[in-house]
């Protein structure tokens, strides 16, 4: 059977970028393929964290996955640190991965802000640790292996695949070469403050994210925030990426067409249209913070979840571990 592999780091709140962008699609695809999603807690350790924190936002996205649909009797969810095959893989890959190719990485030159003194070296070799943990979930023999995300890792995902090449080449064929799937609507929500930014999890500022436990309070002060560009008609134009972006999220929650949309706002203006959209966002939120809020009154349940999850992705990335090493000459 096909797999699909994804994660996310346990920094900051989740927000409706990385819900749009990625778990909305997990949770489509799980039916169809067996599924892992983890909590990459040891790629949130590539910049400092609190320790105490990252262990609560580590149960705090668990209990989001399973909120927003994942469901733990047909996917696999997961703690990162909990299979150490992840690091081990990433060694191995780390010996095969040149320089040159993580260098060219926007993600590090953005998360690293040029200061490569003070950057860790965890923060440069993100990637190669992102490659193991997708690879790991590839079969053996290969299986075809999905790799649902956002269009800001499509750069780590090529990345992936040149390790899993250049691996069967220099060691004959081991691993799966992983397929991106990068949603046609939504692989890249922005920032209500700044629609030339990708929404983020790490940006502080206070009207910048839809967090996914935001009050609806909260949720209309930020829509009603949310920068717009001049022009009147409510059109999806790419020249117009406030207003652009807006309609996004609006299509993403509505499930709506372009035209469809377009023809519901003929006439109407911004107002109208931000009105509209924090209505639906709390609407369309409201469920999963119940869910959530249900899923975090018996902690036990929680830790169930995790605990299976780990054994069985202990299991499942063996095989192409034990695989790797054999082909290397480690075992
Ligand atoms: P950070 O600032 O901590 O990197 P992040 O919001 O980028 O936070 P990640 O943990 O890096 O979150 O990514 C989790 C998943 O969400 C990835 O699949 C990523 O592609 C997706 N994603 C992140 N931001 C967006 C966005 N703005 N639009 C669509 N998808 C996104
Ligand atoms: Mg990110």
């Amino acid at each position: 059977k096909s797999r699909v592999l994804s994660g996310i780091m346990p920094t900051g709140d989740l927000h409706i970028g990385n819900y749009i962008g990625a778990i909305k699609n997990w949770v489509a695809m799980q039916y169809e393929h067996d599924s892992f999603f983890c909590i990459v807690n040891m790629h949130a350790i590539t910049t400092p964290q609190d320790p105490k924190e990252l262990y609560e936002k580590t149960r705090e996205v668990a209990a989001l996955y399973i909120a927003c649909g994942v469901d733990p009797k047909v996917s696999t969810i997961f703690v990162q640190s909990h299979v150490p095959a992840h690091t081990e893989l990433c060694w191995i890959l780390n010996c095969i991965a040149p320089m040159g190719w993580l260098e060219r990485m926007t993600q590090f030159k953005e998360k690293s802000k040029g200061d490569r003194e003070r950057s860790s070296v965890g923060l440069f070799d993100y990637p190669v640790l992102q490659a193991a943990d997708i690879l790991l979930y590839g079969n053996v023999p290969p299986v075809p292996l999905y790799v649902p995300v956002g269009e800001d890792q499509k750069q780590h995902l090529e990345l992936a695949r040149d390790l899993a090449e250049r691996f069967n080449r220099l060691f004959g064929d081991t691993l799966a070469i992983p397929e991106p799937y990068i949603p046609k609507y939504g692989a890249r929500v922005m920032g209500l403050d700044d629609p030339t930014k990708k929404m983020s999890k790490s940006e502080k500022s206070r009207y910048h994210a839809i967090r996914l436990l935001d009050s609806p309070d909260d949720i209309r002060k930020k829509i009603a925030r949310a920068v717009t560009d001049p022009g009147r008609d409510i059109k999806f134009d790419p020249e117009r990426p406030g207003l652009y972006n807006l309609l996004t999220i609006y299509q993403a929650v509505t499930g709506q067409s372009e035209e469809e949309i377009e023809a519901h706002f003929e006439g109407k203006g911004y107002a109208d249209l931000k009105r509209e959209l924090a209505e639906r966002l709390v609407e369309y939120l409201a469920p999963l913070q119940e869910r959530y809020r249900d899923i975090r009154q018996d902690p036990s349940y929680l830790e169930n979840v995790l605990a299976q999850g780990a054994e069985r992705a202990r299991e499942t990335s063996a095989v192409v571990l034990n695989a790797v090493k054999k082909a290397v000459g480690l075992e």
